[in-house]
Order: structure tokens, then sequence, then C-alpha cells
């Protein structure tokens, strides 16, 4: 540095000294004094050390401006404008730095939005370099691979151990081709739907991801499929025993006088049964519609209990089961009184129907914790299993088939119960202890308690 500040003193005093050495070959041509020579030289000399300070001390603050255009730290400051060309650049400068700075903000905050709308997307991102190494990966990426967060800079090997997921990401920074594929990965089976593509504009291109996790819609599906197979397999057998019996009669059983009246009882307890699946079928897909219930309003809860006992009254008759009920304190509930008094007829009735005789069954009203309202049904029928007992509020789940089909079942009437009461704002659940009874609780919401006008 100042070898080359001494050239520069040196090229200035030289410029300053031509003059003087013009003046001083004169005097020595003209064989002048040698005085006139140095008085010449002096003030020149001078004179260009001082320029080329000025000069270097000016182009030294220009330069540390240059630096300081970008730093977020820089103040306001602004450098002497001028009418040469370090003034001309200075003044250049000086109107660059502001639209810099404007620029550099505007990026930034540019930057900022994008990363926090990709870190709170509901998809997975990642972005990869060409060396296989994340550049930038967002929350819900991290949780799809398994992991609680993941660092910038980390192998995606280290990161991602779904082999088919590294391989897509692998085979689009070789390719450089989009590819779209349905990956399910093998440690906690969610699926997504990988849309993988090439990330262009780089020296070396890698390649970014956005994962779709499609389980939810998968299971649906399944869900979907099973209850269509189930639908129909329930359809089924009764339909199967209505043509069978009826095509008995027509090939000679209507002359059976014995039998003929059994083939035709046997034919309409299957167009009945046929009748109930397709009726609980409708409720279900009505309640399960979600929508809000126009006829819903406040329901007396003793009004329906009462009547939900005369409507299994005639059953439990027959089964040689009693039915107990204390006095229902004065207690209303908001819903539809329809589907409310068919959540508790049916479970009355599989109370009923899985007895014993001489078996009972009690139901209890009475408030549960802050303002709900608890109904109990316990009975001393047959059981439950544990491992069936979390399963009975599924669509056609029975313990035994067999004996349902046999007491008039559908295997519905818990599910019914169960959206009946979740469109109360309500929950139903189960306990009970095989071959001694079980007890089922509806907790709903007490819409008042007062006394009640009898
Ligand atoms: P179903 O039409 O067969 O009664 P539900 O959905 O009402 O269908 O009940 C599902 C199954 O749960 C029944 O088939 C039965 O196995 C069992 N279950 C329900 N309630 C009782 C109960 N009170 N005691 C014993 N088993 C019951």
């Amino acid at each position: 540095m100042w070898n080359s500040m001494f050239r520069r003193y040196l090229a200035v005093a030289a410029i300053s000294i031509l003059p003087a050495a013009a003046v001083a070959e004169f005097a020595r041509e003209t064989r002048g004094i040698a005085w006139l020579t140095l008085a010449a030289a002096v003030p020149g000399l001078v004179g260009g050390v001082l320029l080329a300070r000025s000069l270097d001390e000016r182009l030294r603050q220009t330069a540390a401006f240059a630096g300081r255009i970008l730093s977020p730290t820089r103040s306001s400051e602004t450098l002497p404008a001028g009418d040469d060309d370090i003034g001309r650049l200075s003044s250049t400068l000086n109107a660059i730095a502001p639209r810099i700075d404007d620029l550099v903000e505007r990026l930034t905050s540019e930057l900022a939005r994008r990363e926090a709308m990709l870190a709170t997307m509901v998809e997975g991102v990642v972005a990869i370099d060409s060396k296989l190494k994340i550049t930038f990966c967002n929350e819900a990426f991290a949780h799809a691979v398994g992991q609680r967060q993941v660092s910038v800079g980390l192998p995606l090997i280290q990161v991602v151990r779904e082999p088919a997921l590294f391989g897509t990401l692998e085979e689009v920074v070789v390719s450089q081709v989009t590819i779209r594929r349905r990956i399910r990965m093998s440690v906690g089976g969610r699926s997504f739907e990988v849309c993988a593509s090439p990330l262009k504009g780089e020296a070396a291109p890698g390649a970014m991801a956005i994962l779709h996790d499609v389980t939810p819609a998968e299971e649906l599906d399944r869900l979907r499929r099973d209850f269509v197979a189930n639908v129909s397999h329930e359809f089924r057998t009764p339909l199967a025993a209505v043509r069978g019996y009826a095509e008995t009669l027509l090939d000679g059983g209507l002359e059976d006088v014995e039998n003929r009246y059994k083939f035709v009882e046997t034919i309409l307890a299957n167009a009945v049964r046929l009748n109930n699946i397709a009726a609980d079928l409708l409720t279900l897909s009505e309640l399960e519609d979600g929508r809000p219930q126009a006829e819903a309003g406040p329901i007396d809860v003793a009004d329906v209990v009462s009547a939900a006992i005369r409507a299994v009254e005639p059953a439990a008759r027959l089964c040689g089961v009693d039915i107990l009920s204390d006095e229902v304190p004065p207690v209303w509930v908001r819903g539809h009184r329809l589907r409310f008094e068919q959540a508790i007829v049916n479970l009355l009735d599989n109370a009923v129907k899985f007895n014993k005789p001489g078996g009972q069954v009690r139901i209890e009203v009475g408030a549960a914790s802050g303002d709900l309202l608890q109904i109990q049904i316990a009975d001393t029928g047959i059981g439950i299993p544990a491992h069936d007992l979390t399963r009975v509020f599924e669509r056609f789940y029975r313990v035994d088939k067999a004996r349902s089909r046999q007491v008039d079942g559908t295997g519905l009437g818990l599910s019914i119960v169960k959206h009946a009461i979740q469109q109360m704002g309500g929950s139903v659940t189960a306990e009970s202890r095989l071959g001694a009874g079980s007890t089922f609780r509806i907790v709903v919401p007490a819409v008042r308690m007062c006394a009640r006008v009898s």
C-alpha cells in the first residue's frame, strides 16, 4: 500500500515538476542561476503532494462509502459532491445508495413473506442443492419424514429415511424432470402425493418437492368401499331368502298347504328386515350429513324417556325383562326430538334384546358435571367382550352376527345413537362385563332445569 501511495506521490510531483524542469532547462541553457530552478520546483512539489493526498483521501472515502452501501447499519451519510470526476462519481453513488436501500428492504421483506408462507403451509416443502443437501424445508416436511426439526445444510440422506422419497428427489436432481408420485411412508404409514421439480436458474441445479398428505382422503375412500361392501352384504342375505322362498312357492310350494304360510311369513320377515336396514341407513345418512337440523328445539327429557319405555315395553314383556325407571327430574335438552327419542329407544331395545329372561334394565337421569345431563341405561344382560366394546358404535359392527339377526338387529342402532347424540353436542360411552351386563351413558348439555307443571 505504501509503495503504491509513494508511486502516486512521485507521479504527481513529476507532473508538477515538469514546468519547473522547463524553466531549469531554460536557465541552464541560458546558463541561468541555480536558485531559479529550485524556486520554481519547490511550490510545484508541495502543491503536487497536497493535491495527491487530497485525491487519495477522497478516493478512500468514496471506496469506503461504496463498501458500506449494502451494510444494514449504514447511516444516511452522503459523499461530498464536486465538479471533477470523483465529485461526479460521489453524486452518482449518493443517488444510487437510497435506491439500493429500498431494493434491499423490499427483497428482504419479500423473502421473509415467502418464507413465512412456506413455513405455515400444510404441505411439506423441501429444497435441496445439487449435492443433495437441504437448503430449505418447513415444519410440515419435518413431520412428514418423522423428524421434529431439520437444520438447513444437512444431507438429505440423513433426514429422509424413506427410500422412495429420497430416490424421487435424487432422480429429479439427475434428470431435471418433474416427477409426481404417491408415496406411502413405511414409518407412520401416512401417504403423500409428492410433486418434485428441478430448481432451475442455478449453476448446479437442485430440486424441490411438495408433499401433500392424502392419508385422510385414502381413509375416506377405504371407509366408503367398506360401507358399500357391508351394505350389499347386509342386503344380500334377506334378498336371497325372499327370492328363494318366492321361487319355492312358484315351483309348487303354493300347493303345499302345510308349509306355504311359513314360506310367506319368511318372505315377509325378510322384507321387514330389508325395510329396517334401508330406514336405518337413511337415518344414518341424514345424521352424517352434518346439516343443522331445522326441527331442533327444546326437548322435555321426561317425555322422551317415558315414550321410549312405552315403545320397548311389549318386547321386554315378551323376553321377560323388567324396565325400571326412577322419576326423571324436570330437565330440557336441545335437539331433534324424534332423533333423541330414537337414540334412547335403540339403547333400551339393545338392553332388552341382549338380556336374559328375568333380567333387568334400569334407566336413570341425573345431573353430570356443570350444565351436563347424564342418561344412563344399565342392563343385566349378556355383556360385551372388552375387545368389542370400542367397536360397537361402528356401522354394521356386531359382536355376535347370528344373535343380532335373530333379534332383528341391523348393526346400525348404536351408530345412529352416536351420531344423534353428537349432533346435540353430547357423547355416548359404554362399559360392560361379559355375562354380567352393560351400561351405556349419554351426556348432553342441559338447556335449563325447572319445576315441571304436572
Ligand atoms: P344391532 O342392530 O345388532 O343391535 P347395534 O349397533 O345396536 O346393532 O349394536 C351393535 C352390537 O353391539 C350388537 O349387535 C351387539 O352385539 C352389541 N350390543 C349392543 N348393545 C348391547 C347390550 N346392551 N348388551 C350386549 N351387547 C350389546
